[in-house]
């Protein structure tokens, strides 16, 4: 199992660094995440993989439904882990990134002096309680998306463990819905993959990659191919930008029969952040958010 996640780490190291080769405009922000990664890397090693068993009537009732396997109320958090990976995190943002060092250093503060508990946040993020979340911004006079995303970085090993304890004990391979099958989470952003080009999504909460329906838009369903269309950037022939006139949302594709590694998507994600300015500019919506929680 621990192997596995290893893989996992390396993989999308490996496509950091192909990346920052790839461009110099983005080298200060894959520099940090470069950083961020080897640091949740070193937490999953310490995080234990939770047992969870569901009996195999329930998964397979489940998933014949089209129901997802776990509410987020089912995920643990692995406290000591966690706050020990945030407090990393804050330390990170202070000494290597200009533009998050004044928040670490309050939150790293606020943690030195009690005013910050961590399960709260926690849970807060966990279950989307916004008010809890903005009520630390404002205390800790720090940025709500940098609290959101520091937050939620420090969980992903412990969602990652939860999601690898749920994928080896259920066969998910049947499921062909643009929902995440463990957690029911929205697509993050998707991939083309094989000969064949099946889509699969990266999971906007949890981590999981799953087979996507291979046509339709993943957030309303709509197949009508006059109202879905796809636009690319310039010079980026592994990425596309699928838009849905229905419902006005658009997911991020990468072509991993051209390039990248269907393990990596969420590089490829923030590589791509003028992909997600570019539909914006054009109306239209990003349905889920990213790993990082904003
Ligand atoms: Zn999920
Ligand atoms: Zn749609």
């Amino acid at each position: 199992m621990f192997a596995q996640m290893d893989e996992l780490y390396e993989r999308m190291k490996n496509r950091l660094e192909q990346c920052r080769k790839d461009s110099n405009e983005l080298e200060e922000v894959l520099a940090f995440y470069g950083k961020v990664l080897a640091a949740q890397h070193e937490t999953q090693e310490q995080t234990p993989i939770p047992e969870i068993a569901f009996s195999a009537e329930r998964i397979k009732l489940k998933i014949e439904e089209g129901f997802p396997l776990m509410e987020s109320e089912n995920f643990s958090v692995d406290k000591d882990n966690s706050e020990r990976l945030f407090r990393k995190l804050c330390q990170l943002s202070t000494e290597e990134n200009p533009v998050l060092a004044s928040a670490g250093k309050a939150l790293l503060e606020a943690l030195a002096s009690g005013r910050l508990d961590t399960a709260e946040l926690n849970s807060a993020v966990l279950y989307n309680q916004a008010e809890t979340i903005e009520r630390y911004a404002k205390d800790l006079e720090v940025p709500l998306p940098v609290l959101q995303a520091l937050t939620k970085l420090s969980i992903q090993p412990s969602l990652l463990a939860t999601v690898a304890s749920v994928a080896r004990s259920s066969k998910l391979e049947n499921w062909r819905h643009p929902y995440c099958p463990i957690c029911g989470g929205l697509p993050a952003i998707a991939a083309l993959v094989g000969e064949e080009g099946k889509r699969e999504g990266l999971c906007s909460f949890c981590g999981h990659l799953w087979k996507l329906p291979r046509l339709g838009c993943p957030f309303c369903g709509n197949e009508k191919q006059e109202d879905l269309r796809y636009f690319y950037g310039e010079g980026d022939d592994i990425y596309r930008v699928q838009v849905c006139e229905q419902c006005k949302g658009y997911i991020k594709v990468v072509d991993t029969r051209k390039g990248s590694d269907p393990k990596a998507l969420a590089v490829d994600d923030v590589v791509t952040a003028h992909l997600d300015l570019l539909a914006e500019e054009e109306g239209y919506e990003r349905k889920a958010p990213r790993l990082w929680g904003i």
